[in-house]
């Protein structure tokens, strides 16, 4: 799993070298396969699928050329309200947000002097995590679910205009592929999956809106050309979610789960191992069996 592929990125990205040198490691030590491979089950036991979620522009500029010259091919995940009528996914909003500015107590302070009740709102979203400090994972999850939508969006956009940019519009023109290029990567032999229509956390959703939300994804895959198949946002699903994959015809779909995936995990469930827990070190020695810890 891949996000942001870029040099003298603020956010968490894998520098352009780094990318190539583990693609190269993976051309050369593992058995490059497409997710249509996947769902037909003939994979080997050396197999690695690579996928690249959030519709990044960099994924046709950067990662696609470099995929092509090693004979390699990728699994692109755009979100669709993002790509297609170019607004900002409050994901990104909040990591450019976040790298903005190093002073993520402010940003906390910004957000808790907007709410009723601070002391719990603080509360409730300072869970211990494994590097952020608490400032940094209150901003996060406050402003992605703790608090109420309607707020929550308020107090992001509002927070977003005054540290990152008034113009969402080019900011979405800039950081995301178009759908005539989404297009492209299929026409180059590229899969492209869904990833929800407002990369929305689906176990939080009710079925009505979960549906929604997936009728939206597969008409968006449909439009650009791709392969029915979902990559969850922020790998969340619940059992609703499944129910209603199946019903949709949903060939497979990718979490998460930081783990390599058997024969064994169900198509619409498959683990993901990102590659921002990796060490490029580590990577270069052997290969690896996917980190311990959470993903973030
Ligand atoms: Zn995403």
């Amino acid at each position: 799993m891949y996000h942001y592929v870029r040099d003298g990125a603020r956010v968490h990205a894998r520098t352009v070298g780094d990318f190539e040198r583990e693609l190269d490691h993976v051309a050369a030590r593992y058995s490059p396969v497409r997710l249509d491979d996947v769902v037909r089950g003939g994979w080997p036991d050396d197999a690695c699928l690579l996928t690249f979620d959030d519709g990044l522009a960099e994924h046709l500029g950067t990662v696609a050329p470099a995929l092509e010259t090693r004979g390699l091919s990728g699994v692109f995940c755009p979100p669709g309200e993002a790509v297609a009528e170019r607004r900002p996914l409050d994901v990104q909003k909040t990591q450019f947000l976040l790298a903005a500015t190093d002073d993520h107590e402010a940003l906390g302070d910004g957000i808790l002097e907007r709410v009723e009740d601070p002391e719990r709102i603080w509360a409730d979203n300072t869970p211990p995590h494994r590097f952020d400090p608490p400032e940094t994972v209150f901003v996060k999850r406050a402003l992605q679910d703790g608090l109420p939508d309607e707020q929550r969006r308020a107090i992001l956009d509002a927070l977003f205009r005054e540290h990152v940019t008034e113009d969402e519009r080019a900011f979405a023109d800039e950081l995301y592929l178009t759908v005539a290029q989404c297009r492209e990567l299929v026409a180059r032999g590229h899969e492209v999956i869904g990833h929800g229509w407002r990369h929305r956390r689906l176990g939080l959703l009710d079925e009505p809106a979960q549906r929604d939300e997936l009728e939206r994804t597969r008409g968006f895959v449909e439009l650009v050309g791709g392969t029915w198949a979902l990559c969850y946002p922020y790998g969340s699903r619940d059992a609703t979610t499944l129910a209603l994959l199946r019903g949709l015809g949903c060939a497979a779909a990718l979490t998460t789960d930081p783990r390599r995936a058997t024969r064994d995990d169900p198509l619409l469930e498959l683990p993901r191992i990102d590659t921002n827990d990796l060490q490029l070190e580590v990577v270069e020695l052997a290969r690896v069996d996917g980190p311990v810890a959470e993903s973030p």
